[in-house]
């Protein structure tokens, strides 16, 4: 039998969760000898970029994509973390499989899930393998993660109508129309799925999450501090890709980017899937316009074709949709690309100056750690509590408001970009701010910070389980 140490991920097939462990598997691999299989739950082919990313995987970490389990049954209005827990409960047949396999063929010590992925759980019991959870969210939506079931008991209403913010321990309040969007509704599904599963994070011997103590310091120390039944935390954040796949770059971003000067490009991107109505893009396009600062914008077709399974292939025009003569007009000092670029690699490019972004925490984690100061406009998920850590708590971003009907103006887009990015109304403190962080972010990611002693803990725990 072999004799290093093997890990089994299991994970859901989503870039936003995938990238952050495959970083993590790497530091493991780089830090102790480690092998790695990632177990993949599918339901269909996977999107292109998913694609080419788990082929680019490097030596030492196998993937195996799960066959497709059937959603047939799921109505079109099911929602995503409905999808994402049955998923893995249907998996778990084929999951039992390949843990009966790699159990017989390796020395398995540990299994790894995401945060959607606790059910995998019973598997690891089966099996006697301890079961960890990497979460690759803030340390802050994990304190709402670890106390929702005691909440569930204690809220009658919707976390929306209370009265008061909700008080997570060291963290700033939070109102509950903020909290992730799967909470919203407490009758609907993903609320019950999301509740199932948060059950079991207490069955977990220990979290990873990326994060760290100068980007929540008050979050990370709370959970950090010993309480019964509450497993050990570790922060081993920032885990970023430092490199986008070499392929994403067919859109000449990069070379487009070498051109323009220093620090004056703000680069916009709603990170994997997040879209945008007909309406709002055409106010973000004019917003840019106005603001007559340099840009690089990632667009996606609005979200009301998306929804009618319209693609851009299927258009002659793939910018049908900007206002017209948009594109003629800022030729020169705008970038207008489809849909995928190599994200990576424009923050940290020279001539990034700032982000507009959904405020994933992948994207958030990457601009801190190229010093890259941001607008925040969360869409969904728990993007919404990201931004608010990142405009009140850390006070290295700008939030440009929403009318009464959630549209965000032309004006109000047009002065964020502005601020940010000529640094004059406060820009320039966001800006030092951000630098602060990415200085922060250097050391506890260096030989002797603390998320590099977290992970070099973890190994050795691991490495010391005998099988
Ligand atoms: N990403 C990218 N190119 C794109 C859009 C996204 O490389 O055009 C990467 C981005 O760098 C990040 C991840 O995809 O690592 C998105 O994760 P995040 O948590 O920010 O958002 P999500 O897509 O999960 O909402």
């Amino acid at each position: 039998m072999e004799q290093i140490p093997h890990i089994v991920i299991v994970i859901s097939p989503a870039m936003g969760h995938i990238i952050p462990l495959v970083e993590f598997a790497k530091r493991l691999i780089l830090h102790d000898d480690f092998s790695l299989t990632f177990l993949i739950p599918t339901y269909g082919p996977l999107p292109e970029p998913l694609k080419a990313f788990l082929e680019a995987l490097p030596n030492g970490m196998n993937h195996i994509l799960l066959p497709p389990v059937n959603f047939d049954d799921l109505s079109d209005d099911v929602r995503m973390e409905t999808r994402g827990a049955l998923l893995i409960s249907r998996s778990l047949p084929s999951i039992r499989d390949e843990f009966k396999s790699l159990v017989a063929s390796t020395r398995l010590v540990a299994l790894v899930v995401d945060h959607f992925a606790t059910d995998a759980f019973v598997v690891a019991k089966e099996f006697e393998v301890s079961p960890y959870i990497f979460f690759p969210s803030t340390a802050m939506t994990l304190s709402l993660f670890l106390r929702l079931p005691k909440l569930d008991q204690t809220v009658s209403c919707e976390f929306r109508d209370l009265p008061e913010p909700v008080q997570l321990p060291g963290c700033i309040p939070i109102h509950g129309k903020d909290l992730l969007d799967p909470v919203q509704d407490r009758n609907n599904d993903a609320y019950k799925w999301l509740l199932h599963l948060t059950k079991r994070y207490t069955m977990a011997e220990g979290i990873m999450v990326n994060s760290f103590k100068d980007l929540e310091g008050g979050a990370i120390e709370s959970l950090q501090q010993e309480e019964p039944g509450m497993p050990p935390v570790y922060p081993i954040g920032p885990l970023i890709q430092m490199q986008s796949h070499s392929s994403a770059d067919g859109s000449g971003c990069l070379r487009w980017l070498d051109g323009q000067p220093r620090g004056s490009v703000l680069f916009i991107s709603f990170g994997s899937v997040g879209v945008l109505s007909y309406d709002q893009l055409n106010e973000l396009a004019l917003g840019l316009e106005m603001s007559e600062q340099r840009f690089l914008w990632v667009v996606r077709r609005p979200i009301e074709e998306v929804a009618g399974a319209s693609s851009a292939h299927s258009h002659k025009d793939p910018f049908d949709f900007l206002p017209e003569g948009f594109l003629d007009r800022t030729k020169g000092c705008g970038l207008v690309v489809s849909s995928w670029a190599p994200q990576a690699q424009i923050l940290s490019h020279d001539s990034t100056g700032g982000f507009l972004t959904h405020c994933g925490w992948n994207s958030t984690l990457e601009s801190v750690v190229n010093g890259i100061p941001l607008i925040a406009w969360p869409l969904y998920a728990e993007q919404r509590m990201n931004a608010l850590l990142l405009t009140e708590d850390l006070r290295v971003a700008l939030r440009p408001k929403a009318d009464r009907s959630g549209l965000v103006g032309r004006a109000d887009i047009a002065t964020a970009v502005r601020t940010l990015m000529d640094g004059g109304g406060g820009g320039k403190l966001l800006r030092d701010r951000m630098r602060d962080l990415k200085d922060a972010a250097a050391k506890v990611i260096s030989t002797d910070g603390s998320s590099t002693k977290a992970l070099i803990e973890l190994a050795c725990k691991w490495k010391s389980i005998s099988t």
